[in-house]
């Protein structure tokens, strides 16, 4: 299902048959590295406007948007309805200086993580490099004057599985939308191959990968894929991507009570990781209707930290953006922002948009 974002050089001067070079290089310009909507192509003459506003290819792929504001409007979320009607989301995140959008790699996902309520609806469909990008390029326009700084592959899919497409995208947001690898991060549940194929590309990305468990047998009824890919494997994999890259790693760790929060799964934790010098982010978890247990008490997850400090692990809690609509880790089910406290936001920004 493609949309403008997926048109290529080459692809774009086909569809602009007729149009001089210049024209070319001026609509390349304003669509990607500026990062305009058709209408904002002030340099282009009206006709062209009118030309581009006509054709298919440049029609978004994103097609309906379903906002919601929290935190005093510093997360937005968006629902984006695609060509085909499968929805994916992605949050915004505004920072003093800079803001960082996490966005959907694919809509649904086909891991099944016990947690994750994008997990338990399952898979529709692979996104295009361009429905990628296209959400990069939403949250530059929302974000206004501030500067887009970070793009984290975080939101609903797994990345490693979607993987030409990523990758795609990866290269157009550094060559074209000007963001270096450096501020880009993927984040995987562990799928080795493409860790290892993440491993020998030119751009170094930061990888964070989704541990939750330190052995296999929690870590299989957590995350299922770890029985395709076990622990072993996957940190192999993790020591291969810094081996090339000299990047250090991330893990995610989702804090569940009762379940890995305990003082030997920080032990066990701090074993696996303290040899990659990597970085411990953690969580506590976000609750899904599928997965009644409740994330860790804020005291148990300082606790936790702690004990990894003390052991030599660089660890940090991360601050839990956006749950109260449903835009925090995991939370990303496709349906979230015409439900719940979401929709009261939903009204106001309708509201504050007829008032202005
Ligand atoms: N599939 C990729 C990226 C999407 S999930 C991955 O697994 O890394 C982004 C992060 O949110 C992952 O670390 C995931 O494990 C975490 N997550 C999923 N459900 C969560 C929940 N309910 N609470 C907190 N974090 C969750």
């Amino acid at each position: 299902m493609p949309g403008p974002y997926d048109l290529s050089h080459r692809k774009l001067a086909e569809s602009l048959a007729g149009e001089p070079d210049f024209r070319v290089r001026q609509v390349w310009d304003g669509l990607y590295r500026r990062v305009l909507p058709v209408a904002e192509l002030s340099d282009l003459p009206l006709s062209l406007r009118a030309r581009l506003a006509a054709d298919p290819a440049f029609r978004p792929a994103l097609a309906t948007e379903l906002r919601s504001v929290a935190d005093g409007g510093q997360t937005v979320k968006w629902g984006w309805r695609l060509r085909d009607g499968a929805i994916v989301e992605a949050v915004l995140m505004h920072y003093p200086d800079r803001a960082t959008v996490c966005v959907s790699t694919q809509a649904g996902c086909a891991m099944a993580c016990r947690f994750c309520a994008t997990g338990q609806a399952g898979f529709t469909r692979h996104l295009s490099a361009g429905e990628i990008l296209e959400q990069v390029a939403a949250a530059i326009a929302e974000a206004r004057p501030r500067r887009v700084a970070n793009v984290v592959f975080m939101g609903m899919g797994e990345p490693l599985a979607n993987y030409d497409p990523l990758w795609a995208a990866v290269e157009r947001l550094h060559a074209d939308f000007g963001i270096s690898a450096r501020h880009l991060t993927v984040s995987t549940v562990g799928l080795v191959p493409g860790m290892r194929r993440l491993a020998k590309e030119s751009l170094p990305v930061n990888l964070a990968v989704s541990l939750h468990a330190a052995n296999d047998e929690l870590r299989n009824r957590l995350v299922p894929i770890n029985k395709r890919w076990p622990l072993a494997a996957v940190m192999a994999a993790c020591r291969e991507y810094q081996g090339r890259k000299g990047r250090r790693l991330s893990f995610e760790w989702a804090l569940i009570d009762g379940v890995n929060d305990r003082p030997r799964d920080a032990d066990e934790l701090a074993e696996l990781t303290r040899p990659l010098g990597a970085h411990v982010n953690l969580i506590p978890l976000n609750p899904t209707p599928g997965f009644p247990t409740r994330g860790s008490p804020p005291a148990q997850v300082r606790a936790f930290r702690d004990l990894l400090v003390g052991q030599g692990v660089n660890a940090t809690i991360r601050r839990n953006r956006g749950t109260d609509i449903d835009a925090a880790c995991g939370q990303l089910a496709g349906h979230a922002a015409t439900a719940g406290p979401a929709t009261v936001a939903l009204r106001t920004i309708r509201r504050s948009r007829v008032a202005n």
